[in-house]
């Protein structure tokens, strides 16, 4: 039951990068995961959305990456940069990896995406962190593991967020330095909904900073204002009973 219930989940939101042209050809992939069963269902690797369907999410545990017998595809190249997230940032349940424009323009130029305006503020409670250039040996990975550079990845977002004392659940995204973001959610529709944000606020950042390249971050009462209206135990924005 669980397991259809994630491959569906991933599914969706495969689908809905897709859609929302977030991932062009394959260069996306989104998962999604269940802490009770320990399981993640996610893409299976090169196969054209238009081709995809519940049944084709691979499942596997996050803990040991051993795949259920449900699955006959190899799964997304990314997987190990999932498992590993999985597994370091407790409290989230979707993964969407994608290469849309905007944000991997900020990733290729290495530069944290600031928080200009209260766009960014409703969802990222200040800069959306750029990891640094990965070493030699962390792109080459181990003789012995096939996807370390992956699982390598992961851990160079690990080491950004726990270096610079930033709560994931805060700031769910990431940018990897010369490569693209990572976004994620409390579910997979989460996390897509996250790299929606992160396309459109990386966009407004641009524009801004051509408009005025001096412009600075927005204050921090702003900042606080905006996110915790939304996120934390004093959150009032919407409506009562909304989920
Ligand atoms: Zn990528």
């Amino acid at each position: 039951m669980q397991i259809n219930k994630i491959q569906i989940e991933a599914f969706e939101a495969n689908l809905e990068i897709a859609r929302e042209k977030l991932a062009l050809l394959t260069w996306g992939n989104a998962s999604a995961y269940d802490a009770a069963s320990g399981l993640m269902a996610i893409k299976p690797s090169g196969v054209a959305y238009a081709d995809l369907t519940p049944e084709k999410m691979v499942v596997m545990h996050v803990a040991s990456g051993e795949i259920l017998p449900v699955s006959e595809l190899k799964p997304s190249s990314d997987t190990a940069t999932h498992r590993a997230l999985y597994r370091a940032f407790p409290g989230i349940g979707g993964i969407v990896h994608t290469h849309s424009h905007r944000a991997t323009a900020w990733a290729q130029a290495g530069v944290d995406l600031p928080c200009l305006g209260t766009t960014h503020a409703d969802y990222f409670y200040g800069s959306v962190p750029c990891t640094p250039p990965m070493t030699e040996e962390e792109i080459h990975g181990s003789t012995s593991n096939t996807d370390g550079y992956e699982h390598n990845t992961g851990e160079v977002i690990i080491r950004t967020f726990r270096e610079r004392n930033i709560d994931p659940l805060q700031i769910p995204a990431v940018l990897v330095h010369g490569h693209a973001p990572f976004v994620w959610g409390i579910d997979a529709a989460g996390a897509v909904h996250n790299a929606i944000v992160l396309e459109e606020i990386a966009g407004m950042a641009l524009a801004t900073l051509t408009i005025h390249a001096q412009t600075t971050a927005i204050s921090q009462h702003l900042l606080d204002r905006h996110f915790l209206r939304k996120h934390g135990s004093g959150a009032y924005y919407g409506q009562k009973n909304a989920s």
